[in-house]
């Protein structure tokens, strides 16, 4: 099989590596720097903007975006970047940001494109994007997709094209120590969800299994200390460095059943993506072990267990992840859409490269197991 990888052309890691933001603009050579972050993350790291601004890059700061990225936020960056008349895009956040900024940085630079249409370009234009992540993770940092809701269509759209990989990664490990245990848990949880489809996936190659595999090790010897240390660097540098690895794993692969069937639990019920795939996944592995069991012991192997299925199912009992859940959603409702739920689940991506292919009774199985688990707790 011949296969193409892609990489992030210019990885800076290691605490305290948010020194290097100069250096990483530099490199992009921007002169005016359209800034995406929270209004909390800006305040944090004030003297690192006021660094940039001595050094005669001029900021225009971006803030007005919420938790799941949307077609809304996006309209409004791209109004506020011409604007701003900016030559290079800096996020610094979780997911949302990353996957905004990502989404901005090519359709800024190719007007008559929709999110829509990026997938099947050939060559794309881009404004230089720096990223650096807060959180660990979704990987997006180094991943060829940005994961955006479309508002009028109620579906998550997941383009991948080479064009959206940032051009510099700042992985900086101290700016992940203020991550709650909740997001911790489940952003850690989708991070290695990521590593496993990858490596299960029908599209995996050699190169994306050796990320797969690292970030599977990585993550399944940081996520406990990380959840119950939150101060412990050593166990938030694992976390980052896997779902970093974890990202070039599944941008190269793909992700499969968990992340199918977590998509229309975010859009129809905004459960929070990291959430709703640490939930879907204990049933998706089950479903898939028969059919990828060398795969499986790889990964039991990399994680140092006997069983993938019951290292994941202990990890979101001791997460507390069905409570959190059950808060969450109306299970009434849930169970009524199902019908729903699995034909969102059928039109997305994650089921072709499914080692076994689901059908859409599968599916159907699948959610009513969820629904029944949560029922009984
Ligand atoms: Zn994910």
């Amino acid at each position: 099989m011949v296969s193409t990888t892609y990489f992030a052309p210019r990885i800076i890691h290691g605490a305290g590596s948010i020194d290097k933001l100069d250096e990483a603009c530099r490199a992009i050579r921007t002169t005016s720097l359209f800034v995406m972050l929270s209004e909390r993350t800006k305040q944090s790291l004030a003297n690192h903007f006021e660094q940039l601004t001595a050094n005669g890059i001029s900021l225009h700061f971006f803030t007005d975006f919420q938790s799941e990225p949307t077609t809304d936020h996006l309209q409004s960056a791209l109004h506020h970047f011409e604007l701003s008349k900016a030559d290079g895009i800096l996020a610094i956040g979780g997911g949302t940001a990353l996957d905004l900024a990502k989404a901005l940085s090519v359709l800024a630079a190719n007007e008559t494109l929709t999110l829509g249409d990026i997938a099947q370009q050939e060559q794309l234009d881009k404004i230089p994007l720096i990223a650096v992540p807060t959180t660990a993770g979704t990987g997006s940092e180094v991943t060829k997709v940005t994961v955006i809701t479309d508002t009028a269509l109620k579906r998550k759209l997941n383009p991948g094209h080479p064009a959206l990989i940032p051009d510099g990664v700042l992985l900086d490990p101290e700016l992940t120590l203020s991550m709650s245990p909740k997001i911790t848990a489940e952003t850690g949880l989708d991070a290695l969800a990521h590593a496993i489809e990858a490596y299960v996936s029908t599209r995996a190659t050699a190169i994306s299994d050796t990320f797969a595999l690292e970030a599977i090790r990585s993550i399944g010897r940081s996520i406990r200390a990380a959840y119950q240390e939150p101060q412990n660097l050593q166990a938030r540098d694992g976390m980052l460095q896997g779902s970093m690895f974890a990202g070039l794993a599944f941008s190269n692969s793909s992700t499969n059943l968990a992340h199918a069937t977590a998509r229309p639990l975010g859009t129809r019920f905004l459960l929070p993506h990291g959430l709703s795939v640490a939930l879907m996944h204990p049933y998706v592995v089950a479903f898939g072990l028969d059919a990828a069991h060398d795969r499986y012991a790889a990964i039991a192997d990399a994680l140092g267990t006997e069983s993938v299925l019951v290292f994941i199912e202990e990890l979101n009992v001791l997460f507390e992840l069905k409570e959190e859940a059950k808060k969450l959603l109306d299970l009434d409702e849930l169970e009524r859409s199902i019908p729903i739920l699995v034909d969102d689940a059928l039109s997305g991506n994650g089921i072709e490269t499914n080692r076994k292919i689901p059908t859409r009774q599968d599916i159907t199985e699948i959610y009513k197991n969820l629904v029944t688990d949560l029922m009984g707790e």
